[in-house]
């Protein structure tokens, strides 16, 4: 008896000791689907249309809220504040970009991939690995060492994949491409003389001049690195290239592989092997891939080829935990797009293909994380279930200027044939819901929790601000004569001796602070309080010209949103910009162009990654009531936690949303 009740207790603790063979609270299972970027009032709009019918029912039958996101507003900060349970400051993400205070550069904001190291450059004693700036341990691990049995898909810029003893994960957002990029499309076309790409556009993808013979072709594709580095030339992947003007297609050669592409149409997955050989002939390594091809018209030949992905069987870096379930899902399901920024946004945006292009590959790969999502699901060996898919925020982000037609980039004809773009999306998202809630059904005795949950919402992007130009105009930035530089980016000309400010990334304005900035001129203390209030007041009593509105809401200052936060690396300030403005397109990296404000010509045409937090909520939709006012994506975390009866770390700074489990 007394064994008996001391068992009974035991298994109730919260002292955090794995519980081998039963899962806490059993019976209980707990799904998350996210969609990055729903916007709050587009899917209000739809349901109130009929238009979501399986979002709208889940709606009725549990609860529908804003959700609240993070400061800035933005998919690698609000994800990582998901997984973490807690703020920029204490998780370390604050943007996509973040600047180097030794040298005045950008740097990555989130995490990549390190090349793999060879001994001699003759046997390879370590490969390529994942690295993240995100501190904090996310909660399908914590919940995984304590015998909740997840399963991870997907989930933005959690890579590399967090160990998650019994369960799978399999990493999204963040896994770049073979050349080591976000994402690098290539554009094959014989006729790319000078011009033909915008010079210095990291987004404009590859060129790739062709010399036709007759109908017939050969290229040499731009390849990763070498991973032994030390200044060799990049691989190359050799592509035959054969024009069947008859049949209207194009036959490709890729190794050993032949496809025969309809114009207008798209390969499938196209597999390759780059083999990295050393001196004598010794085989090192072997970098394998996977391309599609699309042809965008031949005559004359114009031909895109996709980002380089890694191969699920066998990633240059580690993709899944473990390392071979990646593997194991091609082998159930087929090849798959790995590449984590996964919709070709910059090939549109240079208009290398056309929105149907964009359209097609988009329903494709979000048909890939749908089959990846429902096999999943049908198996029984989880509790914990995350599947994110990012496909809603893409569409928006490219298709919003026919949804707006004060956009400069609003084009009626193109409204006619794709302004449902965005609308589809969403459409395909409440399928989604409807094949998981039905996937799901009842397990008897238990019962299952649904939570569908977007990280953040949409405005327009219509105007630009070049920040550094307003810094510049303001006397906060002192730059000299840079004749024939005007648009370069990496702050030409800077005095820094004489530069008490300046702006990179989405938003971000950092002070030039004396100890901390390598030529800082800014005191600490009064000094600094007193610039960051003098910019901030500035900034938000700016006025568009064209339009005699306010384009900031408001400035946020960095030691109020990011108290704690490390001061080398947290942005001093924080622009929220008003529906319709954003920094320019050529502030991320730097660039100090004579135009203070710029129209948004790209069809990248929608945002939200300097928005204002408090006007930019995602949503989330529950199976049953939540608990409390206000929920907010940082309190997803311990949401999932407490569900099943799990000690919430002390660092966490959300609530839960759904009553703990009773143990
Ligand atoms: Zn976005």
């Amino acid at each position: 008896m007394a064994i008996a009740l001391v068992a009974a207790i035991g298994g109730g603790g919260c002292g955090g000791a794995r519980e081998a063979g039963k899962a806490p609270a059993a019976g209980r299972r707990l799904v998350i689907l996210g969609f990055d970027g729903v916007d709050s009032r587009f899917l209000s709009r739809w349901m109130e249309e009929g238009k979501l019918p399986r979002l709208r029912a889940l709606a009725e039958r549990g609860d529908y809220r804003p959700l609240g996101s993070t400061n800035p507003p933005q998919s690698p900060v609000a994800w990582t504040t998901f997984a973490t349970g807690t703020g920029p400051a204490r998780h370390g993400v604050f943007d996509f970009i973040e600047r180097d205070p030794a040298t005045y550069l950008p740097d990555v904001g989130t995490g990549g991939v390190r090349p793999p190291r060879f001994w001699h450059d003759l046997v390879q004693r370590a490969p390529a690995e994942g690295w993240s700036r995100r501190r904090g341990m996310p909660f399908w691990q914590i919940a995984a060492e304590h015998g909740v049995r997840p399963v991870v898909l997907h989930v933005p810029y959690a890579f590399p994949p967090d160990p998650v003893p019994g369960g799978r994960m399999l990493a999204g957002l963040g896994v770049p491409d073979l050349l080591g990029t976000n994402s690098t499309f290539m554009f094959l076309a014989p006729d790319l003389g000078a011009g033909g790409g915008r010079r210095g556009d990291p987004g404009g993808g590859r060129l790739v001049p062709l010399a036709l013979a007759g109908d017939d072709a050969t290229a040499d594709l731009p390849g990763p690195p070498d991973p032994r580095g030390g200044g060799r030339p990049a691989l190359t992947l050799r592509l035959g290239i054969h024009v069947d003007r008859t049949g209207d297609a194009v036959v490709l050669h890729l190794g050993e592989h032949e496809e025969r592409v309809a114009r207008g149409g798209w390969s499938p997955w196209v597999p390759f092997r780059l083999p990295v050989v050393a001196p004598l002939g010794i085989p090192l390594v072997a970098i394998d891939g996977l391309c599609r091809f699309h042809v965008v018209s031949i005559d004359p030949l114009r031909l895109y080829v996709s980002p380089l992905n890694y191969a699920p069987s066998h990633p240059f870096a580690a993709i899944s935990a473990p390392g071979d379930y990646a593997a194991e899902l091609e082998r159930a399901l087929g090849p798959y797009k790995t590449v984590g920024w996964s919709e070709d946004t910059s090939a549109l945006n240079a208009e290398r293909i056309d929105e149907q292009a964009f359209l097609d590959d988009l329903e494709r790969t979000m048909g890939e994380v749908r089959a990846a999502t429902l096999r999943e699901l049908e198996r029984s060996d989880w509790d914990l279930f995350i599947s994110v898919f990012t496909q809603t925020d893409r569409v928006a982000h490219m298709f919003y200027r026919l949804l707006d037609p004060e956009h400069p980039r609003y084009d009626a004809v193109l409204a006619a044939r794709f302004g449902d773009a965005v609308e589809r999306v969403y459409e395909q998202m409440d399928e989604i819901v409807g094949a998981v809630e039905d996937g799901v059904g009842a397990r008897p005795g238990g019962e299952t929790v649904l939570l569908v949950v977007s990280d953040h919402g949409f405005h327009s992007y219509r105007a630009g601000l070049n920040v550094n130009t307003w810094l510049k105009n303001h006397g906060y930035l002192v730059q000299g004569a840079v004749p024939g530089r005007e648009n370069d980016d990496f702050f030409p000309g800077v005095d820094w001796s004489r530069t008490r400010a300046y702006a990179l990334g989405t938003g971000q304005i950092y002070v030039n602070l004396r100890g901390r900035e390598a030529r800082g001129v800014v005191a600490p203390g009064a000094e600094y309080d007193g610039l960051l209030e003098a910019i901030a007041r500035g900034l938000e009593a700016e006025l568009d010209p064209a339009t005699g509105e306010r384009l900031v809401e408001t400035v946020y200052k960095g030691p109020e949103i990011f108290p704690g936060a490390p001061r080398e690396r947290a942005p001093d300030l924080q622009i929220a910009f008003r529906d319709g403005y954003r920094t320019s397109w050529r502030t991320p990296l730097g660039g100090i162009p004579n135009e203070l404000m710029e129209p948004n010509m790209r069809k990248w045409s929608g945002d939200h990654a300097a928005s204002d937090v408090a006007d930019t909520p995602g949503v989330i939709l529950a199976s049953r009531r939540l608990a409390g006012d206000d929920p907010a994506i940082v309190d997803l975390a311990p949401t999932a936690l407490a569900f099943f009866g799990l000690p919430v770390p002390a660092e966490m700074q959300g609530r839960p949303l759904v009553e703990a489990a009773h143990r």
